[in-house]
């Protein structure tokens, strides 16, 4: 079964398929020739990957997925939330992100926080939505190189690693990402015609 992941982050399209195995044709933008931004307007994690995929299948006709993550600090009000990639500004530079995010907690005692992701599929018979969170703590300082955007300074609850010093698989065990793509494939595998 062919299906379209609506996103352009190679390390996203490489969980994904990890986590999918050999039981769908995960095809990207590039496969079906989408080379344009696509829009992310909302200001929901809901809102921005269903206007993601909506993008893809009304334009493109190919059932697809699409996903949106935010970061949510739970003493910054939820923030930076639906704007996790450009907290720090336009340029969506990770680095510049997490010493935003480091400087708003100092002095901070409660460091909690949740990665949530938002899935929406989107096929000729319908649309579903598939949530998934990871909840940790935010540290004081980067520890790992794996991963990407604020893996280093995210470590999960009941773990002694942050996200970047996981390997991909131990990170696709537990990760928002994978626990909304999970609900995505029992979706898939109860609904198979
Ligand atoms: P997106 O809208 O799903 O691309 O995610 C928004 C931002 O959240 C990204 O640019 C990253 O800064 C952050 N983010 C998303 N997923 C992860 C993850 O697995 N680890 C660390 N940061 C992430």
């Amino acid at each position: 079964m062919d299906l379209c992941f609506a996103t352009n982050n190679i390390h996203k399209l490489e969980e994904i398929k990890a986590i999918l195995g050999n039981k769908y044709q995960i095809v990207s933008l590039e496969d079906i020739n989408c080379h344009e931004e696509l829009p992310e307007e909302r200001n929901t994690l809901e809102g921005n990957s269903l206007q993601k995929a909506e993008y893809v299948f009304n334009n493109y006709s190919v059932s697809c997925f699409a996903d949106d993550t935010g970061l949510e600090v739970e003493s910054l009000d939820g923030a930076p939330g639906v704007y996790s990639a450009r907290y720090a500004g336009e340029q969506r530079s990770h680095d510049d992100n997490m010493n935003l995010l480091l400087k708003n907690l100092a002095g901070k005692t409660n460091r909690k926080a949740q990665f949530r992701t938002v899935v929406t599929l989107i096929q000729r018979d319908g649309l579903h939505q598939f949530d998934g969170i990871v909840e940790g703590v935010i540290l004081e300082e980067r520890k790992g190189k794996g991963g990407f955007g604020y893996d280093p300074i995210f470590l999960p609850n009941g773990f002694s690693k942050t996200l970047a010093e996981m390997s991909m698989e131990e990170k696709n065990r537990i990760s928002h990402r994978a626990r909304a793509t999970q609900k995505l494939v029992e979706f898939l595998k109860r609904n198979q015609r």
